[in-house]
């Protein structure tokens, strides 16, 4: 494995390489705390007009996996459906303690019809390998949005509007543990709020009773490389945070 991830950071030239370390959280970052401003569960307390559970909302939210799929794969709820070439449901593991949310299909997603497999995708999956983890074992990965907007423009509020109970219900369904809200689209939608990522970061949040963190997108840290090392204390704190989840879940002896 070490091999393949060594072609795929050369590949994107990301360096220095992400390894799992001893350390389990990051030196300067404080123990886990839940942060009682974010208990508010954004998709189903109305709070946001985008987000009010309507009749198409309602009925999403009563979806199982095969309608999910069917939904998505036929929706035409906002313009989106007439540039893409797919929809890009979601992969992964259907009861992963893992979920990723990012924002939208880019084009080779749309070409292919899975999330996260272009250049961003590829530091996704050297990201996730640096914590154990590995794209359909114990992971879901999911977007936003299921459409590519066209060029790649960030999307439109009525745009997730639309979409976002198709991420919601995928939640729902999965019940991970800990999700991994990967920049500000996913951020945002999750947690309700306007507050920039790197005001986020390092924070326990709850989303549907799950336990949320924040970190930058991939794409962002392929033009931001200082910002790499940030992302890699994303991940050790997401990583202990889900050790300490699971201990606690653990039956006690
Ligand atoms: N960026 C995303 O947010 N999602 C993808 O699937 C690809 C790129």
């Amino acid at each position: 494995m070490s091999a393949r991830r060594d072609r795929i950071l050369a590949e994107i030239g990301v360096r220095p390489r992400w390894r799992l370390r001893d350390r389990a959280t990051p030196a300067a970052r404080p123990a886990p705390t839940p942060d009682p401003a974010s208990l508010a569960p954004a998709a189903r307390t109305g709070d946001g007009p985008e987000l009010e559970l309507d009749d198409r909302a309602a009925r999403i939210a009563r979806m199982d996996w095969p309608g999910l799929k069917t939904a998505v794969a036929t929706c035409e709820a906002c313009g989106l459906c007439r540039t893409r070439t797919n929809t890009v449901f979601g992969v992964g593991d259907e009861r992963a303690e893992w979920v990723i949310v990012g924002e939208a299909p880019g084009a080779e997603e749309d070409a292919r019809g899975e999330p996260f497999v272009g250049q961003a995708g590829r530091l996704l999956e050297s990201m996730l390998a640096a914590v154990a983890l590995r794209r359909g074992e114990n992971v879901y990965i999911a977007n936003v949005l299921k459409c590519r907007p066209p060029g790649n423009r960030n999307p439109e509020p009525f745009e997730v509007a639309q979409c976002s109970p198709h991420l919601v219900r995928q939640i729902e369904l999965i019940r991970p543990k800990v999700i991994l809200a990967m920049g500000r689209a996913a951020a945002q939608l999750l947690l309700n709020t306007d507050a920039s990522i790197a005001s986020l970061r390092g924070r326990l949040f709850r989303y549907q009773g799950v336990t949320t963190i924040v970190t930058y997108h991939p794409a962002y840290l392929l033009r931001n490389l200082p910002d790499k090392s940030k992302a890699w204390e994303d991940l050790c704190f997401a990583r202990a945070t889900m050790k300490d989840l699971k201990a606690a879940a653990a039956p006690q002896s």
